[in-house]
This record gives structure tokens, sequence and C-alpha cells, in this order.
């Protein structure tokens, strides 16, 4: 395993988009590749042409507040002023929690960290969460509850390389992630409703129906332990509460199975025997068996399949998650979340509350306790005793939110709107003041990979005139709320010092990791404790993070999605991204060449279901929910299952896929049911 690299050199840094952060070099507004361990020297298109999104035309480099119903330019002190006297007299008249703030798993630790703290100290507001929530919660909740600590991947990238077999559940890294495939080189099983990218390469594919993945582990299970797979020995050693799990399991036998999945029998034998066949094996999970209202026990199924096989903690293979943000894994462990604080510690926890309070100064009884999860906060915007005010960063919530139409309501409801992004994204567009902030490149910061791994980006480029960063932001406004300057530092890297003080000690700990090191080409997952600590790349190797030192199986059953088909409602709707588009979208729609490539929504849906429902290749059509309705160009695909559409949901306005999905939160995760709704599919 390579510990350290070149330094970085001029120019070098990594992609604003996926948690791949593949290594690129940009000279001048030209992009290349960079050797480093996630790409190997690979990027994607949304890669190659980022730096597009440095030169867009429709960059904001002014703050706008809204005057008579217009945005209308205004200088940074009138902008500040306004917003820090308006939510003061909030604060003031109706409580600190009348203030929310909404973060993003793509904002540097840097700024996930001062945003948390300035959630807490300067507005003393508990409502803060971020997009998150909607992303890899699941997973997150999962590991915590398997392992007693969640790092997506506990394992460095070249394990996965050299796996004998991998099981991709829910995930299609041919279009999310594309150089991620290079590391796919023993035999691949993939779980996906859809005949995707990553389905095609597969040795063998298995395609529920969507909502059925926790039958679908179950079964596997059971053909594991009734083949002889078992391993008894790893689980009487390093695990407990293997004999509650199959309890439950051992009423899923593959036949059963197969008749609430549509997965046969015998291939989810085959899939058995060929990971219990390998030396060593993965399995690795993503959004599509995460985002349900049981996401966290369909991925606490998948991990008690790895743990029934002996791969958690054992060298060579594993259970990971492919967290898909770009800091999707900083971004959840440095206080942005509503019951965490930083270091990866839980809000309620007396211990980390006075510990962090006496990094940040102030008393712990002022700190704020757990706030609402992401869509519960958005829900409660302008309702008796909920937020009045938003304070949006790194988040397009009116295209990525769940229940869109909902949660645009709900948006319109709120006394004050405030947005800070390099675009006037679809959520800026509503805001009653818009900062104008430095994006990727221009600034400085720390992100952690899916691996854990903490990069150092160092500004490429310079930002345009008018443009601050974030830091800057906070700053200025928690200055205007009373806060002594010294508390909230612009510097990323003075920021970052905090921020390893403020995790010593903690689950996910940092304060080993200095950027002298980074600069050096030092290679670091965390934790890190010790400034001469070499990092962990591989965790659990000799125990689990639970106190008894042991994973634990959990026991988890089948129920099902939340919402019932019927007459009016007859398909299966299930959501994801395409190779040419992020998240909302709110970057490579700027893109020329993306939106060249992938210009509209589109329902991708077999030929026979479009053509019951009067509808032929690429006809515009209706697609709605019991919530509400989307038009998407018809796409003709006959690998699809007849009962299941597909929508990407990177499109604005009518085209919102999220116009349909269904907010069902999962009890553990608070995750939406993003991946399965009902609907109905007509003719626009
Ligand atoms: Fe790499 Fe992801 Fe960027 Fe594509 S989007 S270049 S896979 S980091």
């Amino acid at each position: 395993l390579v510990t350290r690299l070149a330094a970085p050199g001029r120019g070098d840094t990594h992609c604003p988009y996926c948690a791949l952060q593949c290594g690129m070099r940009l000279t001048g507004t030209a992009v290349e590749p960079r050797d480093f361990p996630t790409n190997l020297g690979g990027l994607c298109q949304k890669g190659w042409t980022a730096a597009e999104v440095l030169r867009t035309p429709s960059r904001l480099t002014t703050p706008l507040v809204r005057v008579d119903g217009e945005l209308r330019a205004a200088s940074w002190d009138t902008a500040l002023d306004l917003v820090a006297a308006k939510l003061a007299r909030l604060r003031d008249a109706h409580g600190a929690d009348s203030v929310a703030v909404f973060g993003g798993g793509g904002l540097t630790n840097e700024k996930a960290y001062l945003l948390g703290k300035f959630a807490r100290v300067a507005l003393g507001t508990a409502q803060i969460d971020y997009n998150g929530r909607f992303c890899m919660s699941s997973a997150a909740a999962a590991g915590m509850r398997a392992f007693g600590l969640d790092r997506g991947m506990p394992f460095p990238i070249d394990d996965v390389a050299r796996s004998e077999a991998v099981l991709l559940v829910g995930a299609n890294p041919a279009e999310t992630m594309p150089p991620f495939v290079q590391h796919l080189t023993g035999a691949l099983i993939v779980v996906d409703p859809r005949r995707t990218a990553t389905a095609e390469r597969a040795d063998l594919h298995l395609r529920p129906r969507p909502g059925t993945d926790l039958a679908l582990a179950l079964g596997i299970l059971h053909a594991v332990v009734a083949e002889g797979h078992y391993r008894g020995d790893y689980a009487a050693e390093r695990t407990t509460g293997f004999e509650a799990a199959w309890r439950l399991a051992a009423a899923w036998w593959p036949e059963r199975v197969e008749r609430v999945t549509g997965v046969a029998a015998g291939d989810q034998r085959r899939a058995a025997a060929l990971l219990a066949g390998a030396r060593t094996a993965h399995i690795l999970t993503g959004r599509g068996t995460e985002q349900h209202s049981s996401g966290t026990d369909m991925v606490g199924a998948w991990i008690n399949l790895a743990l029934a096989l002996g791969l958690p903690g054992t060298p060579g293979s594993g259970y990971g998650c492919l967290t898909g943000q770009g800091n999707g894994q900083g971004g959840r462990e440095h206080g942005q979340k509503a019951d965490q604080l930083p270091g990866y510690r839980k809000i309620t926890d007396p211990g980390a509350r006075s510990y962090v309070a006496s990094v940040w100064g102030v008393p712990a009884e002022s700190l704020p306790g757990a706030g609402r999860s992401a869509y519960e906060l958005l829900d409660s915007l302008g309702r008796e005793g909920g937020p009045r005010a938003l304070m949006v960063f790194g988040s397009n919530i009116l295209v990525s939110a769940p229940n869109a139409g909902h949660i645009a309501q709900r948006l319109s409801t709120v006394d004050f709107l405030v947005v800070a992004d390099f675009v006037l994204s679809e959520t800026a567009a509503l805001a009653d003041v818009v900062f104008p902030v430095t994006q990727w490149a221009e600034e400085g910061g720390t992100m952690t990979n899916l691996e854990g791994r903490v990069l150092l980006r160092t500004p490429a480029v310079s930002a345009p005139d008018g443009v601050r960063s974030d830091l800057e932001l906070l700053r200025a406004l928690a200055i205007r709320l009373g806060q002594p300057e010294h508390r909230f530092p612009a510097d990323p890297e003075t920021v970052f010092e905090e921020l390893r003080s403020a995790s010593r000690g903690g689950p996910a700990d940092y304060s080993g990791i200095t950027y002298s090191r980074l600069r050096a080409g030092d290679q670091l997952h965390w934790p890190v404790p010790t400034t001469d600590h070499p990092g962990t790349p591989r965790m659990f190797l000799t125990h689990f993070a639970h106190p008894d030192g042991r994973a634990h199986f959990t026991p988890v059953d089948y129920t099902g999605p939340t919402e019932p088909l019927d007459d009016e409602y007859p398909l299966l709707a299930t959501t994801g991204r395409v190779l040419h588009h992020y998240q909302s979208g709110a970057q490579t729609r700027l893109v020329p060449e993306l939106n060249a490539a992938s210009p509209e929504a589109f329902v991708q849906v077999h030929p026979d279901t479009a053509s019951r429902a009067g509808l032929t290749d690429r006809a515009l059509a209706r697609v709605t929910s019991r919530r509400g309705s989307t038009e998407a160009v018809v796409h003709y695909d006959p690998t699809m299952r007849l009962d299941t559409v597909f929508l990407p949901f990177h499109f604005p306005g009518a085209q919102r896929a999220n116009l349909l999905t269904n907010p069902a939160l999962d009890p553990h995760s608070r995750m939406p049911e993003f991946k399965v709704c009902a609907v109905r599919l007509e003719s626009l």
C-alpha cells in the first residue's frame, strides 16, 4: 500500500464532484488526469469538463438581495448587515431554533466544521442538518450498529482491486464513478433492478423487484448457511448475535425469496457460492439499497451476510459503502449533522459536549441538543414551533429533496431564506439573500474520500472579484452576531487546526493530520491520533469499535416498501444518476458538453409497459405518484423489468423526479424512501 505520494505540485487538485475524488491537474482552465490511487490516471466526462464550471457565464459575483420581489445586486456589507440583523431579530423574538441551517456533503471538512459551530454557537440553534441525510445515512447508521463505527470503506481501494469476488448492491459506478470500475477485477455480482452499465460487466446480475433487497440478502444468507459456507469460527471469535439474526433469516429460503424478489433461487445460491469460494471478497452497498424507509435494516442484512462469510476486518476482504458526494464521508463527521458534534461524536454524550465546548470556549450548557433530521427540518419550516428562517450552504434542495413539491411549498412559508452558492441554483432563485461564494479549485481545504483518506485541495485558480469563501461569510456573520473574532477564523488551515483539536479522542480522530503532512504527500486515512501515526487504511483487523470488540449481527426481517401498488398507481418508480450529471445537476447542467449529452429528464421503460400506456419511444410522458407529477421523455429499454420505470433526478422545474418520491423515513437513519414509489405513466 502506498503511504506517501509525490508532494502535490502547482495546479494539482481533485475533482469537484464525487467521493472518488479523482486526482487532476488544472493548468489554466484545462483539466488533465493525475495518477492517484482512486482513479489510476482516469477521469470521467464530469471530471474532464470540470473547469467549465469555473468559467461559467452564470457565475454570481455580487451578493443579491430581494427588493420588491426581485433579486438585486448589493454590496457585501449591505447583505451581511441585513442577514445578521434579521437573524438576530428572529432569534430574539422567537428563540434560537427559529433559524435553521442546511449544509451539504460537498462542503470541505473545514466548512462542515465551521458551519456546525456557527449554528450551535453563533446562532445557538439545534436545527442544523445536511443533504448527506438523503445520501449515505442508512449505511452510516447500519455501520455504527454493526461495527460501532462508520467509515464508508474501512479499507483502501487497492483491496477491492485485489478482491477475488465483489458483490455490488444498488450501485452503478460504471456511470456514477467510472474510474472505479478499474478496481473491479475479480468475479462481479451486481444487485440492481436495472440492466445498468455496471450490471453489463457482471458475471452474475441479480435483478430484484425494487424495494425487496432485504429479502434477497436474507435469501443469500440462507443459502450461505444451508450450503455450509457459514464461517462459524470467525463468528465465534469476532461477532455476537448470529443466532437471533438467523432465527429470522431461516424463514427466507431461496425459493420463498424468489417469489418476493423475482431473483431465481439458483442465482441466489450461485451468488452465495461465488462469494464463499473466493479467498478474498467484498460486499459494497450504494444508494439503491440504502435509500429506503427500511434502509438501515437493508444495509444491516448485507452486513449480516458479510459477517456470515467472515469478511469484515479480515485482511483483503470487507464490507463497505460507496459514498456518493465528494465529501460525503467528512461531511458527516465534523458537526453539520443534527445529532453529531465534531470527531463524529454524539451530541447527546455529556463527555463529548463538554470536550467540544471547551475547544470552542463556550459553556457546555449553552450547546443545543439534537435537531430535526433533514426532511423533518424542511417539513417543519414555517409551521408552529418550526424555523422561520433557513440558511442553505452547498445544497440545491428544491431539486434534490424528496417530495419536492411539498418542500417548495414549505420553503415559500419561511420569513427569510439565505443561500450561499456560486450560481443562482433553483433554490438560490427563491432566496431573500444570495451570497456568491468560491468553488472547488479557487479555495483551500480538505476532503475525506470514500476510503476515509483525507486529501488537501490547494487553490489552483483565482476566484473572480466579488466572491468570498463560505468560511469568510460565516466569520463575517458570526462577528455581526456578537461573536469574538478569534472564534471564527476564515483561513482553512487555521480552521483545520481547530478541527484537529475538536476531533481528538473522538471516533473520527483527525488530530494527527496536518496540512504540512498532506502537503508532503502523506496518505492518511482516519483515525490518525498523533502526528507520527501512519493513519489507518485498514480498520477492524484486530477488534471492532463496540466496547466488546466484536461486530454485531442485527436481527432484520423483510417488510417491503411502504407504498402499495394499485390500479391507479400500478408501476414501481426508481430514481438515480446518469453518466453526465451529478446530484441536482446545478453544476453539470452548466457544462455545455454534458448538457448536450444529457439535456432533459427521461423515463426509462420497457416498450411493452410504455405501449400499454399509449406511449412510443421519445414521446413526452407524465409520471404521477401520490405526491405529484413530473414530465419526462420516454426512453425505450427492453432490458427493463415490466413493473418498473427509472427516472434520473438531475433536472429542474417540471422535470424533477423528486416531485414523485416518498418521504417515508427510516426509523434509524431518517432516510427517505427515494428508491421506490408507486406511479402511473401516461401520455402528456
Ligand atoms: Fe472522478 Fe467522480 Fe470526478 Fe468522475 S465525478 S472524475 S469519477 S471524482
